[in-house]
């Protein structure tokens, strides 16, 4: 009778006396919800101290061995330095790019140079999931996706990385179709509804709660990684992209042909592997420079960071929640 009259007082009253209205003033990014327009707020996000991730599991997903080194390998190696333990995810069978006397040696080659840029970011393993290079597009997203999905629940993975789906004006298929299955299985991966079977060998619903999303072009970014403490680390797991690049050997290529004209760069140095490093770090990497720029840093790695929808009750309900005690007495 009591609680009756608390209630119907309070209501009448126009909000319940003793609570506060829930102040929901946060935009929520990935649920298609928020009204985000072509410009968003950045959030710089710099290296923390002590192991916060440990426990976590990222997978770094690229369709080609060269992607993640160029567009994410500070933020990998940043990741896993917090705690995070890696995996590379590699889409495609790679036998598209480099030099070699035959296409399954290129195959090989790559292969080989990936396990080793895997080593180099600090990633427990890696793994090849073997789509045809350059023609992804030719294969069904929903089988790629399949396989994703029990990646993320036989992994464990709370974090991906990998092109940005939405990106604009990207013309590799493998790139756009990558990602999209990537998109997909990020939300499907911990339905119980998809993909049951799984359940049946002991799997459980188990999916990602971020992304960070990066690109060739134009993009939405709302994330800046500060990777300052890592350039080095990241320019050594580029040059371990012997058989593609773009590290490699071209700087020591590039010093050698200089020499046969008699001319030489400074910044090259004196021997192969001085000039190999330079050369990744000032050129092939440059645009780890001028984006840093723009937001007073020395390198860093662009994103659009995207996590999981949060639903505003469970924030409120930390926040509010009483004993229950106190309405039965
Ligand atoms: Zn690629």
């Amino acid at each position: 009778m009591q609680r009756r009259n608390f209630f119907g007082t309070s209501l009448s009253a126009g909000f319940l006396q003793g609570t506060s209205e829930p102040q929901i003033d946060r935009e929520y990014q990935s649920g298609g919800t928020g009204g985000v327009g072509y410009q968003m707020p950045i959030t710089i996000e710099r290296k923390t101290s002590g192991k916060p991730h440990q426990g976590k599991v990222l997978a770094a997903i690229q369709p080609h061995c060269d992607d993640i080194p160029i567009f994410a390998g500070g933020t990998v190696l940043k990741l896993i330095d917090e705690g995070y333990t890696g995996y590379l995810i590699t889409l495609s069978n790679d036998s598209m790019a480099g030099a070699g006397p035959s296409i399954g040696d290129i195959v090989l080659k790559n292969e080989k140079d990936t396990v080793e840029v895997a080593k180099r970011l600090n990633c427990k393993e890696s793994i090849f999931l073997n789509y045809p290079n350059h023609n992804m597009d030719a294969w069904p997203i929903v089988e790629i996706r399949a396989r994703l999905i029990f990646l993320f629940r036989v992994l464990k993975v709370d974090t991906v990385l990998v092109y940005d789906p939405s990106s604009l004006y990207e013309r590799n298929p493998d790139h756009a179709v990558g990602a999209k299955a990537v998109e997909s299985a990020f939300w499907m991966a911990s339905s119980e509804w998809d993909y049951p079977e799984h359940f049946r060998a002991g799997l459980t619903p188990h999916g990602p709660k971020d992304a960070y999303y990066f690109a060739r072009g134009p993009q939405l970014v709302n994330r800046v990684v500060d990777i300052g403490g890592y350039i080095d680390g990241k320019v050594h797991a580029n040059l371990a992209n012997v058989t593609q690049g773009p590290a490699g050997n071209t700087g020591a290529k590039l010093k050698a042909r200089l020499a046969a004209q008699g001319k030489r760069l400074a910044i090259l140095g004196n021997d192969d592997e001085t000039a190999n490093r330079n050369y990744t770090k000032y050129f092939a990497l440059s645009r780890d420079r001028v984006r840093a720029k723009q937001h007073g840093l020395r390198y860093a790695e662009v994103f659009h960071y995207v996590s999981r929808d949060e639903n505003p009750i469970d924030e409120y309900i930390s926040q509010n929640v009483l004993p229950l005690q106190r309405f039965q007495r």
